[in-house]
């Protein structure tokens, strides 16, 4: 068989409003060796959320892809299920690209504990008032943008522990090239 080398699991987390889309969705411009994974959720889609954000699911499908063991990670966040599915690449070697995920933190660590060798990258805010602008002009109610605030000062204390490098998300630009170029550094 050809020899070739394994792909890498990128892990992209870190708490809500930080920006972690955006990011990813620049990354895959940037590089075609990246394949970002599609998540599947419960939450509802958002108005002017695209329909391929996610894959919206109910709960009764969402429980039935963790009972037959078609997603690599789960969790319930926020009172939703969200999970990355494995059917997606199948086995790790059989795809031929870098694996991205952008997932939060205890997903983020379930894929650690099974692929110790994954690229676990946790984005911080600039500031809490970034944050909360951000989280607010996603048009969520006033409750759920506290709850997701309250959620991100425990990712926080977690994250900065458990990540194998912390970027500060500062201006879009930066936090890409930062990335790129420690994605680029694992590659080597
Ligand atoms: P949102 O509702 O804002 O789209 O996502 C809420 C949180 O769930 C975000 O931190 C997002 O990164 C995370 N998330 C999205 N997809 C997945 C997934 O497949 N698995 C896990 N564990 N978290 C996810």
């Amino acid at each position: 068989m050809a020899d070739r080398p394994t792909s890498l699991i990128i892990v992209v987390s870190g708490p809500g409003g930080v920006g972690k889309g955006t990011i990813v969705d620049a990354l895959v411009q940037r590089d075609p060796q990246l394949w970002l994974s599609r998540s599947w959720t419960t939450r509802a889609q958002r108005p002017g959320e695209p329909d391929d954000a996610y894959r919206f699911t109910d709960v009764a499908e969402f429980e039935r892809g963790i009972e037959t063991g078609g997603l690599l990670e789960w969790t319930e966040f926020l009172g939703n299920y969200y999970g990355t599915p494995a059917p997606d690449f199948g086995s790790l070697d059989d795809l031929d690209k870098d694996l991205l995920l952008e997932i939060e933190l205890d997903g983020a660590q379930q894929v650690k504990n099974r692929h110790p060798d994954a690229l676990l990258i946790f984005v911080l805010p600039p500031s809490r008032a970034e944050q909360e602008r951000r989280l607010r002009g996603r048009g969520d109610a006033d409750h759920r943008v506290q709850a997701r605030l309250r959620k991100a000062e425990l990712e926080e204390q977690v994250g900065l522990r458990v990540a194998d490098h912390v970027v500060v998300n500062d201006t879009i630009e930066s936090t890409v090239d930062e990335l790129a170029s420690l994605i680029e550094a694992a590659r080597r």
